[in-house]
């Protein structure tokens, strides 16, 4: 990663203030929090990860099984309320999914269906080359990275993707989650003590699991998937001529998300 410096610093900050884009204060980002803890996420060199989804597989249960395995692994608080929401992967209908490839006739098959979405992991994502601070970047194992030390809320990233993958964090998350009256929504929050929780001013989103593949694991919600339906995610490298993920899209016809934006997205939908 690249520094910036302080000046640098604060005509960036300046410039994010002039456009009332609102974000966290200086001194929150110049001095995290304990539970921000920087994470060091070991780099999976030489691989090109993807995912499919085989929706012939797929069921509302088993998103949600994936959502949560997710969402509990990367403390995403459930602040109630969808306004605030905040999401690493998430259902949409179709229709909202797949705009451009929505057909009266190619859809009727679809309607109303739910889709199990998240981040693409973009070859060639918009939300890395707007960012001032490069506090989302490009691996070169294909993983588009957020780090919320760096990031300063100005949200230019949400505006660019085209995929609505990214989530702000209207106010702190764990402040929110240890107020006794929300407890119920979510309870032990942080669920899992060995991932950072974010504070208030960040943007965050899926980061397919790069602390998991650096230990050899899978992404939580293909492991959480391949306990109840084997297939219905696959995850895998695409630089790997025989790997599970390359034979599935061999032999399946599949869609992704916007294709006709060149933006080049990693998930991909057997339909
Ligand atoms: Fe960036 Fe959105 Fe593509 Fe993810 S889906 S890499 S957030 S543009």
């Amino acid at each position: 990663m690249k520094g910036i410096d302080r000046r640098e610093f604060l005509k960036i900050g300046g410039m994010a203030a002039i456009a009332g884009l609102g974000g966290k204060a200086a001194f929150e980002i110049l001095a995290p929090g304990k539970l921000e803890a920087a994470q060091e996420v070991p780099l999976t060199g030489g691989k090109h990860w993807a995912m499919v989804v085989d929706t012939t597989k797929m069921d509302d249960a088993l998103m949600d099984a994936c959502i949560d395995a997710c969402h509990k692994e990367h403390n995403v608080p459930d602040l109630g309320s969808p306004k605030e929401e905040i999401k690493w992967i998430w259902k949409e209908t179709y229709e909202h999914a797949f705009p451009g490839q929505e057909h009266e006739f190619i859809g009727e098959r679809f309607h109303g269906l739910n889709f199990l979405l998240m981040c693409n992991h973009c070859t060639n994502p918009p939300c890395v080359r707007v960012c001032p601070t490069q506090s989302t970047w490009k691996r070169e194992d294909g993983i588009v990275m957020m780090d919320m030390h760096r990031c300063i809320g100005c949200r230019f990233c949400m505006a660019a993707c085209p995929y609505g993958a990214r989530s702000f964090n209207w106010g702190d998350p764990q402040k929110v989650r240890t107020d006794e009256k929300l407890m119920p929504l979510n309870p032990g929050f942080p669920q899992n003590k060995d991932y950072p929780t974010r504070s208030k001013g960040v943007v965050e989103k899926c980061n397919f699991c790069a602390e998991r593949l650096a230990r050899g694991d899978q992404p939580a919600c293909v492991e959480a998937a391949g306990k109840v339906r084997k297939g219905a995610l696959v995850f895998g490298d695409l630089a790997d001529p025989h790997s599970e993920v390359r034979k599935v899209l061999k032999e399946h016809y599949t869609i992704r998300r916007k294709p006709e934006l060149g933006t080049g997205p990693n998930l991909f939908f057997i339909v």
